[in-house]
């Protein structure tokens, strides 16, 4: 007789139905499937960003499950165990299924899941599917795992990697539907305040604009990235993180489509192939060192005095993109209004405020985890910490970016910092207004006030930086 019980699958950051291994192993087996999406004290706790954005995919996903005949139950709860097991009770379901997680707190939880709902006989399985490379299998020769990016590279980049799945032809229903939440109840807006509505036209929401995202790169993009990847005045990126962060596409379905472009002759492929394999990389450091996501990385650096007062004048300036330095100011504001911030923008923006501010890298963190809709905590902690200098496979500490020269190199005709600082300029672009519509009242800016002066030069405060370096005996 065949097992007509329903399977639980248990959705986190994988809101798709293509290359998910484990609504297809679920669907595989013809038995009723019931997608489950648990607000649990791990996404209560998200930031303003990731949160608003995680209750848009979560909302578009349901809608796309409704169309397909099923449906997303939508569950809160303490704990994800207990919404599971009552889950359980209530439609007899004899297997749950997810994909796994990597982030400290989630490995705890789901591991705690995993062997409770075994001991009551529940066929509790993790899959694969958010990495091409899981972190334990790429060892060095010596069987350790790799600080350095380089190396982790030589050492992947001619993997098999799984080909992509096809999404399951069909979602069996099951004969009752348990009860779900209503998603608005949830409230995943509420910490954005006035820069939900400012920021939400810049969203792509779901597998399938994913999908094309990847396909415009593919034809448009790709073949000059080598060059266009840091220039961000110019669309010369995929845009991809935002639904990476969230499993609206899986890095193999990036990796293949990649290489095919490669094969096709548009050389700049292979550099988003390595772009990939730095959030491997990413993810790679944080499952070897947790730490890296809360303390300094490199011994010494946690004894570093850096400026820590999130209240101070230097990062107030910092947050609200006023610091007088105009690649600072516009790719802070690009963040603000947007959710993202260009690749040279977060490194800029980083070095500025460890170097020439001397404040803390987790100052920035934390508020790249607030403003961010791509928030990811490991790529966020390994940008912060590689910007630091405290982290592994470090730019030398030494090295300060120069904010100025920076800006003249890769915004030469200063498209980006046209786009987003209105201050002084007689036709504003709309983008920079929108900045204003944004913000919180309370920041009390407006685009006609006068633009800063810096609150420390770019020459100053490299002097300032390496005379710090110096005196501290790095
Ligand atoms: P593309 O240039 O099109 O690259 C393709 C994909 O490769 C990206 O979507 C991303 O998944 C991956 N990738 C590219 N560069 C990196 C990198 N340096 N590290 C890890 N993965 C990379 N990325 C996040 O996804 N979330 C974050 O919270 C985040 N915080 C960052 C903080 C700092 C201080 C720095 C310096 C970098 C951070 N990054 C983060 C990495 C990088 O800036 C973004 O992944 C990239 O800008 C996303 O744009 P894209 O999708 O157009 O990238």
């Amino acid at each position: 007789m065949s097992d007509t019980s329903p399977i639980l699958i248990w959705l986190r950051r994988d809101l798709r139905l293509s290359d998910h291994p484990a609504f297809h192993t679920a669907c595989a087996t013809g038995q009723p499937v019931i997608p489950v999406y648990i607000l649990d004290d791990q996404y209560a706790g998200l930031a303003a960003a990731p949160k608003y954005r995680l209750g848009l995919g979560i909302g578009h996903f349901a809608q796309v499950l409704e169309e397909q005949g099923s449906r997303l139950i939508l569950r809160s709860g303490d704990t994800a165990l207990e919404v599971l097991q009552s889950l359980i009770r209530e439609t007899g379901a004899s297997a749950v299924y997810w994909s796994r997680q990597y982030e400290p707190d989630a490995v705890a939880r789901d591991s705690a899941v995993k062997s409770a709902l075994k001991e009551q006989g529940i066929d509790a399985r993790s899959f694969g599917g958010h990495l091409m490379f899981e972190p334990w299998t790429v060892e060095t020769k010596l069987g350790g795992y790799y600080k350095v990016y380089t190396p982790f590279w030589r050492s992947v980049k001619n993997r098999d990697v799984e080909v992509p799945l096809a999404p399951p032809s069909k979602l069996h229903a099951p004969d009752q539907w348990p009860a779900s939440d209503d998603l608005a109840d949830w409230h995943m807006d509420a910490a954005m305040n006035r820069g939900a509505d400012v920021l939400r036209p810049f969203v792509r929401l779901g597998e399938q604009a994913a999908q094309a995202r990847l396909d415009a790169f593919l034809d448009n993009i790709v073949a000059g990235y080598n060059t266009t990847r840091d220039l961000p005045g110019v669309d010369g990126t995929s845009n991809l993180s935002e639904n990476l962060a969230l499993g609206e596409i899986s890095p193999h379905q990036c990796w293949h489509a990649g290489w095919r472009a490669l094969e096709e002759g548009k050389s700049g492929a292979e550099i988003f192939l390595k772009e990939l394999v730095w959030r491997e990389f990413a993810y790679h450091l944080m499952h070897h060192t947790p730490r890296i996501l809360s303390i300094s990385w490199r011994e010494g650096w946690e004894g570093f005095d850096w400026n820590t007062d999130e209240q101070s004048a230097e990062v107030i300036a910092w947050k609200q993109g006023r610091t007088g330095i105009p690649f600072v100011d516009a790719a802070m504001r690009e963040m603000y209004v947007t959710g993202r911030m260009h690749n040279r923008g977060r490194m800029i923006v980083a070095s500025y405020l460890t170097k020439h501010l001397l404040c803390h890298w987790r100052i920035g963190q934390k508020w790249f985890e607030e403003c961010l809709i791509d928030w990811d905590a490991a790529s966020n902690a390994m940008g912060w910490q590689w910007s630091a200098g405290s982290g592994p496979d470090a730019t030398p500490y030494f090295r300060v970016f120069n904010p100025v020269t920076q800006l003249d190199k890769f915004d030469k005709n200063r498209d980006y910092a046209g786009r987003w600082i209105a201050e002084g300029r007689s036709d504003p672009h709309s983008d920079a207004l929108r900045y204003f519509d944004a913000i919180p009242r309370s920041w009390d800016i407006a685009a006609s006030d006068i633009y800063p002066k810096p609150v420390v030069d770019a020459a100053d405060g490299r002097n300032r930086a390496l005379q710090a370096y110096k005196t501290r005996g790095f």
